[in-house]
């Protein structure tokens, strides 16, 4: 995981020269004022940095110019203390190429209602420069965030950084390598999509490897590594009396260190921050990776089954948005349907890879045999999720364009214990409600797999979708099925009409 501090957000804050340098001083010392309060707030995971007023064209070009090309700048939060006709703004807005926020603040908070004169006017002028500024950004269509409220607010506070960690999302997405081992599964329709598209839109690198080039890596690992990651397993999880040294299955659990340790070192060469498997491809492997998979989830990696590089991509991009939240995100799958009318939801699961960064209590490490597949019985962490507030994303391509879905869920206990389940699971209510939710999802095309998380909310999404101008619809309590499936035909218009597809 990169190290989040050493990002930057620039603070730039528009005006001009009109008001004389007392008053452009004073701007100066204000907006140094509120950098310092967002930092101090300690839950912006990224650091702001001040940047001197701008009052011309140039000053305004130049520090956008220089925002694109720091390394450390992942976006600029922009800020219109006084009056800055924004036609000065043109050049730079054109020229950036990074997320902006528009901090639609003032100074003070509360008119000074005795004592207010045209100087304090003067240098509160945000709730009209905000509009000039605002007109410009609508007027070249730009798709940045727009917060309004005092920068002392805790919930400005929180909406900053929630656009921060979106932000991150947005600059790991730009430089995220995907491996494949093996293809899709075959026939399968909704995990295929334009890998050409997916890196022109997110900056996803998509690349495909052979089973054997995982297999040369497999066979490097010396049963010392095995040993000491074994060690490991049985600190951290229940092992069963079945996969303990000298019984029926420790060999199996073995395997799949084995394959942990591997998978790791050939995502590390190759600067992989997500990966794919498919039980189809499993040439010269004994097992299905199952444990392995679950564990280089836990260590951050996004992970899809049967060759789903897109949920596997955005799996990594939301376990990076959420480092340090509580919480925990996984790949997921709507396996099956608790359809009783008194208390409806959904069972969800996967044949092995569900993240244990979602686990209510310890897990339980087990071999079961695989009835897919044809292979040797593979090792597995088993638990159920924390409960909570969730949701599932999935990406779809709808040929010539993608589409991000979000559907909220709330995660509820199981219903009765699952004692003779031998995977990891989570239950949860759809919203609005099964029928709708479901519904919804189907109209939309979304996919059996999600990117599933207790730790963000929709809004990181929304915003991560602004970024890369793709479509994006949500699914949640206030969903209206008929006004949903109204609003995808809209969708269907828009792009066609406005990108001509
Ligand atoms: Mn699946």
């Amino acid at each position: 995981m990169e190290d989040l501090m050493n990002k930057e957000l620039w603070f730039v804050t528009g005006s001009q020269h009109l008001y004389g340098p007392e008053t452009l001083e004073q701007v100066d010392k204000d907006s140094a004022t509120i950098v310092d309060g967002l930092n101090g707030t300690g839950k912006i995971p990224a650091k702001v940095v001040f940047k001197p007023v701008v009052k011309t064209s140039d000053e305004i070009l130049d520090v956008f110019i220089k925002a694109n090309s720091n390394e450390n700048c992942i976006g600029v939060i922009t800020w219109m203390h006084t009056f800055s006709p924004a036609k000065m703004w043109i050049a730079g807005l054109n020229a950036f190429q990074k997320p902006y926020m528009h901090l639609h603040t003032q100074f003070n908070r509360d008119l000074p209602w005795s004592e207010i004169d045209m100087d304090y006017m003067n240098l509160h002028q945000s709730a009209h420069g905000g509009r000039e500024f605002g007109f410009i950004n609508a007027r070249m269509r730009k798709n940045r965030k727009v917060v309004v409220g005092h920068w002392k607010d805790e919930k400005v506070q929180d909406q900053v950084a929630a656009w921060c960690r979106t932000v991150i999302g947005w600059s790991v997405s730009k430089k995220l390598k995907v491996a494949r081992f093996g293809d899709n599964m075959r026939n399968v329709a909704v995990t295929e999509g334009d890998k050409v598209e997916a890196q022109i839109k997110f900056g996803w690198e998509v690349h495909a490897y052979g089973v054997g080039d995982l297999v040369e890596y497999v066979e490097k690992v010396t049963d010392d590594e095995v040993d000491e990651l074994y060690k490991e397993y049985e600190s951290l999880y229940n092992v069963a009396n079945d996969c303990k040294p000298g019984q029926k299955y420790h060999e199996n659990v073995r395997v799949q260190a084995r394959y942990e340790i591997s998978m790791k070192r050939f995502l590390k060469d190759g600067k992989f921050g997500a990966f794919t498997t498919n039980f189809e491809n499993l040439t010269g492997l004994d097992q299905l990776p199952g444990l392995a998979c679950q564990r280089l989830m836990e260590a951050g990696y996004g992970f899809g089954a049967e060759g789903d590089w897109k949920q596997s991509a955005l799996l990594h991009i939301l376990k990076q948005m959420s480092a340090g939240l509580e919480g925990g995100s996984s790949f997921m799958e709507d396996y099956t349907y608790h359809m009783n009318p008194a208390n409806e939801g959904v069972l969800g699961s996967h044949m092995l890879e569900i993240c244990p960064s979602i686990a209510a209590k310890k897990p339980r490490l087990e071999v079961h045999p695989l009835g897919i597949g044809g292979k040797d019985a593979p090792a597995r962490l088993v638990f159920e999720s924390k409960t909570g507030d969730a949701m599932n994303v999935t990406l779809v391509d709808m040929g010539g364009r993608f589409r991000l879905i979000v559907n909220t869920l709330d995660v509820i206990e199981p219903l009765a214990e699952l004692p003779k389940l031998p995977v990891a699971s989570a239950f949860w209510k759809t919203h609005p409600n099964l029928a709708d939710g479901a519904a919804a999802w189907i109209y939309a095309g979304g996919t059996h797999h999600s990117a599933f998380t207790l730790a963000l909310t929709p809004e990181y999404i929304e915003t991560f979708a602004e970024l890369a101008d793709v479509e994006y619809v949500v699914i949640d309590k206030d969903t209206k099925l008929s006004e949903f499936k109204k609003e995808l035909r809209w969708n269907d218009l828009y792009y066609h009409l406005n990108r001509g597809l």
